[in-house]
């Protein structure tokens, strides 16, 4: 067990755990759309980092591309579905069509086509884990989380029931829930670059860090192969 893929590697939390994980002695494979991103971290990173150009949205350029992998970068032992993107904060009856599209593209659709191309291999071998980025959102609604909550509420249950769909196999699924977290493009991306706005939502509060989120994905990684997390729920101390 020592390949990871690692989806939405050029920023926030993605990048985080590719730096963690090559700390821990892992071979990383960073996917995302913004190549020079992915390639300014491979710079720091080294030879057991892979940059990859990846849309998760697009099915078939998901399946060239993975089953073009270098042969030292197969197979995927380690999955973590952490591309994702939250977009716009109105209430559903003013909301952009567009945004919502794009959402479930990206986190509902873009998380199963991962899966679907990568899970059959860990079968087959019967061993690997799936880790997604699943969110509080996904769990307590809150006002304008619509679609991003319903997503975030889809990889919980996809999650859960993968669960139940490999029992008896050697394979772990974890769904991470995180609150509220800061230093990455989250926010920006949600307010269409809005900084201001983007901004406001941390005021005052003493967020959860990428680093923590790297960290507990390191802990998971390295509990023993028959222990299963099925969801962390991770929340600052000021969120309640
Ligand atoms: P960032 O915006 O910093 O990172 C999102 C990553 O997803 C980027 O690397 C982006 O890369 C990638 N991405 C977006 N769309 C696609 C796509 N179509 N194909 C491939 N990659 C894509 O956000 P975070 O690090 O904060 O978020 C990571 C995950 O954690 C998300 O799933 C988010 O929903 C979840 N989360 C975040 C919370 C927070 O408060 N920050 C709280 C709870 C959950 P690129 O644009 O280069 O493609």
């Amino acid at each position: 067990m020592n390949i990871v893929l690692v989806t939405g590697a050029s920023s926030g939390f993605g990048q985080a755990i590719c730096r963690k994980l090559i700390a821990d002695g892992y071979k990383v494979i960073g996917a995302a759309r913004r190549l020079d991103k992915l390639q300014k971290l491979a710079q720091e990173l080294g030879a057991n980092f892979l940059p990859l150009t990846l849309d998760v949205s697009k099915k078939d350029s998901v399946e060239t591309i993975l089953l073009q992998l270098p042969k030292e970068f197969q197979p995927i032992d380690i999955l973590i579905n952490n591309a994702g993107l939250a977009l716009g904060l109105e209430p559903a009856y003013e909301a952009d069509y567009n945004d919502w599209q794009t959402m479930i593209e990206t986190n509902v659709i873009g998380l199963v086509h991962l899966t679907h191309q990568i899970l059959p291999g860990m079968v087959e071998r019967n061993s690997g884990y799936i880790i997604n980025l699943g969110s509080v959102a996904g769990t307590y609604p809150y006002k304008g989380g619509n679609v991003y909550g319903a997503s975030k509420a889809f990889v919980k249950q996809f999650s859960a029931n993968l669960r139940t769909d490999l029992l008896g196999k050697k394979i772990r699924v974890t769904n991470i829930e995180p609150g509220l977290c800061g230093g990455t493009e989250f926010s920006n991306v949600r307010f269409h670059g809005n900084a201001e706005q983007a901004a406001e939502v941390y005021k005052d509060v003493d967020f959860i860090t990428p680093e923590d989120i790297a960290n507990t994905v390191s802990w998971l990684v390295n509990t023993p192969s028959h222990f299963n997390v099925n969801s962390i729920e991770i929340m600052p101390v000021a969120q309640a």
